[in-house]
């Protein structure tokens, strides 16, 4: 077993429980110790992957990887009358999307008609668009935008309930959905997939490390894949759908696309290791942007550990150790990041409230994980956390009027400002760390993997973030969520018509 396996294996129950128990909502999420029908609940979390001694040698459709992209590509593979199969190198389904937190971006939907959130696809577009430095492919973003109300209805068909909204930075209204008590998205997201996988009878096998995709008559013939690291098999396919995610969890890939990045703690999970591009460029599949790393600028640098977004969404400012702020912290990724790295130690403290606690249920597992100092005064946190103690005060006194007024006269930021910095006081240090892949191989969008010439290889289709091009040169936070829910849909069911061919 590799050293990653035993790691993640010996996480197994724990992330198993969390990730059921965070089908509950707030309570279970806050959960840290498995009680005795957590243990319960983690025994058939486990039982819901298909034993090995089950995998057949052929399938309609082969999804590889069993992140959110691959999950939903199955689902609606199974819907159109199709025999998919998921197929997953590591001993747990979810990859990064399990990791996910701030929530999924969609425009024009139900959840914010209901709310009276004015929005609108276009707007989504070109917030989208200028975030990605205008270098979004446009016909990928057209559909992405197009889709994602659809996308939010799908989900919430399936038990998939995202009705509660936040904003992320670089969209001007709250079109970031989210479980209604306003916990983090990705377990709950995964737990909700896997439950209809296991509904569908969908097989899904763990342990099963796809090595190749093979190609016969120029057409897309199936896979090879190591199972439980013994023993390889060769399973023959109609359509091959690649789900494998990014690759901010190689250091190798990453020196060689950014030598800049290579030394930066990275939040992604183990398994995000550019497989799929790998392969799809064996078989002379296109990339796009495979430079285009995004840092993301609140990472808890000990352990790589995200700081969501969404804490600031809710009313969080970011201080320099000299006790100031430092930049609109609802500007894009790349502008906070850029602007935290001319800070003393390239470092940052993001501070907040009580009123912010309570609107992001993932700061009760900052405070469970001790990366949080919290205060009774704001002289107190200060001192605790070594920032200038007078300024401090300043800087909350100003950004509360700020809030009181809706002037930022200091850096004109505009939203997350509903809530002043009061009660309790928290901190927390952030640097920026490696996040998200925003470059990966080149897809249409009926998701079909294109060549260097723009044709696409027959029968090979890719969503999630192994492909590129959709988020241009900076990601919105939300908008992978989303691009993985949206071109998930259409790589299954596009697979699907292919495989009925
Ligand atoms: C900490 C964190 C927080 C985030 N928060 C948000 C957020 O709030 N909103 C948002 O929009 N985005 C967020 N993102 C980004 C988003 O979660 C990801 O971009 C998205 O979930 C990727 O989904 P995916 O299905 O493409 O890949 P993944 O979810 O990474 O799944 C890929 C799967 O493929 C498997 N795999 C890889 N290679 C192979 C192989 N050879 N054989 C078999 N299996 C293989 C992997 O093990 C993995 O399980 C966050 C990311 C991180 C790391």
């Amino acid at each position: 077993m590799k050293k990653w396996q035993k790691l993640v294996t010996g996480t197994l129950t724990v992330a198993a429980v969390l990730t059921l128990a965070a089908c509950g909502g707030q309570k279970a999420v806050k959960k840290t110790k498995p009680s005795t029908s957590d243990a319960t609940a983690a025994a058939s979390a486990k039982s819901a992957y298909t034993p090995t001694s089950e995998m057949k040698s052929s399938y309609d459709v082969v999804i590889i990887g069993a992140g959110g992209a691959g999950m939903t590509a199955a689902i609606e593979a199974k819907d159109a009358g199709m025999n998919p199969v998921i197929l997953e190198k590591m001993p747990v389904a979810g990859g990064n999307t399990s990791k996910s937190s701030a929530g999924m971006n969609a425009s024009e939907t139900t959840v914010e008609h209901a709310q009276g959130v004015a929005d609108s696809n276009q707007q989504f577009f070109d917030e989208t668009l200028k975030g990605g430095g205008g270098t979004n492919d446009q016909a990928l973003l057209r559909y992405f935008v197009d889709h994602s109300a659809s996308a939010i209805d799908w989900l919430a068909t399936n038990g998939i309930v995202l009705d509660n909204l936040t904003t992320t930075g670089g969209m001007s209204v709250a079109r970031t959905h989210r479980p209604s008590d306003g916990s983090a998205i990705g377990q709950y997201l995964v737990a909700g997939l896997e439950k209809n996988i296991k509904s569908r009878e969908i097989p899904l096998f763990v342990n099963s490390d796809v090595t190749a995709i093979t190609e016969k008559d120029g057409k897309i013939s199936g896979v090879k894949v190591k199972v439980d690291e013994t023993k390889t098999k060769t399973i023959s396919a109609k359509a091959v759908v690649v789900t494998t995610g990014g690759f901010g969890a190689n250091k190798a890939m990453i020196k060689k696309y950014r030598p800049d990045l290579k030394d930066y703690v990275s939040t992604n999970a183990a398994g995000a290791t550019g497989d799929g591009i790998k392969m799809i460029e064996k078989l002379g599949g296109a990339t796009v942007d495979l430079d285009k790393i995004q840092i993301h600028p609140t990472v808890f640098k000990k352990t790589g550990y995200l700081v969501t977004e969404a804490v600031r969404g809710e009313g969080a400012i970011l201080v320099n150790k000299a006790g100031k702020r430092f930049v609109n912290e609802m500007d894009t990724r790349d502008k906070v990041s850029a602007a935290e790295l001319k800070q003393t130690g390239q470092t940052a403290y993001i501070i907040f409230g009580d009123a912010t606690k309570s609107a992001v249920k993932a700061i009760d597992q900052y405070i469970s994980k001790k990366i949080v100092t919290s205060a009774s005064s704001l002289t107190e946190l200060a001192k605790k956390i070594g920032v200038d103690q007078s300024q401090l005060d300043k800087t909350v006194a100003s950004w509360n009027e700020a809030v009181a007024s809706k002037t930022d006269s200091a850096f004109g930021r505009s939203t997350g400002m509903s809530k002043a910095i009061t009660g309790t006081y928290y901190a927390i240090p952030v640097s920026p760390g490696i996040h998200h892949i925003m470059g990966g191989v080149k897809i249409n969008t009926n998701t079909e993997v294109l060549k260097q010439d723009g044709k696409a290889i027959p029968g090979l289709y890719a969503a999630g973030e192994v492909t590129g091009g959709l988020h241009g040169s900076n990601r919105i936070g939300g908008n992978a969520v989303a691009d993985i829910i949206i071109f998930g849909r259409q790589a299954g069911t596009q697979a699907a018509a292919y495989a009925k061919k």
